[in-house]
């Protein structure tokens, strides 16, 4: 009964630090989305969170990340290795994927999704792809105002990374950083780490 009621209690606590990010958050109606790019393949974002100063920095990324990803330079480097899915076991084997299946999925259309303006409890941003949200740490969208390009490319980073969790469910990065799950592997910290990296290279 007591280690009952200890569970029950962790998994309140637990699924409050998760609901955090989504204090005040507005449902998007239609006409809360807006385009960013011309590519077909990008997607739109619901900015009705968002002020114009905010809406500005994640429009402006958003359509930078989307101009990555539609690069042949960005096509080359993922076809060129072999993608972990998640840190799972999937009968004591890799959850794998290949470059060509991680691109498919990456180049047909990604889902229109709305950003809000949260700092998530213990993390940089978090993503809830049932409802087609992202929630972002108001600093990192502020870096985009920075003159550093580091920081600036850090928002790119986190756009990139969470458009993963957005595009699939099982793009998952728990238990992430380790020898048998390096972020270079993994579909979330690989693809916005290299968005990141190639960002970088094409703005000396
Ligand atoms: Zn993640």
């Amino acid at each position: 009964m007591r280690h009952l009621l200890l569970l029950l209690t962790i998994s309140i606590i637990l699924s409050g630090c998760l609901s955090w990010a989504w204090r005040g958050y507005k449902k998007p109606g239609p006409d809360d989305f807006e385009s960013v790019s011309p590519l077909t393949n990008c997607m739109k974002i619901g900015t009705q969170n968002l002020n114009e100063k905010r809406k500005k920095a994640i429009k402006e990324a958003t359509a930078d990340v989307c101009k990555i990803l539609a690069s042949d330079e960005f096509k080359q480097r993922v076809l060129a290795q072999q993608w972990l899915v998640s840190c799972d076991l999937i009968n004591g084997q890799p959850d794998v994927m290949t470059g060509q299946q991680v691109f498919d999925l990456i180049n047909k259309k990604i889902p229109d999704y709305s950003v809000h303006p949260r700092h998530p409890w213990n993390a940089i941003a978090q993503t809830d792809p049932a409802n087609d949200r992202v929630a972002i740490k108001p600093a990192r969208i502020k870096n985009w105002n920075a003159t550093d390009k580091k920081e600036r490319a850090n928002l790119i980073n986190t756009i990139a990374h969470e458009t993963m969790h957005i595009l699939s469910g099982s793009f998952r990065d728990g238990g992430h950083g380790t020898t048998e799950c390096p972020d270079a592997r993994l579909v979330s910290y690989g693809i916005g780490n290299l968005v990141e990296e190639l960002w970088l290279a094409s703005h000396p």
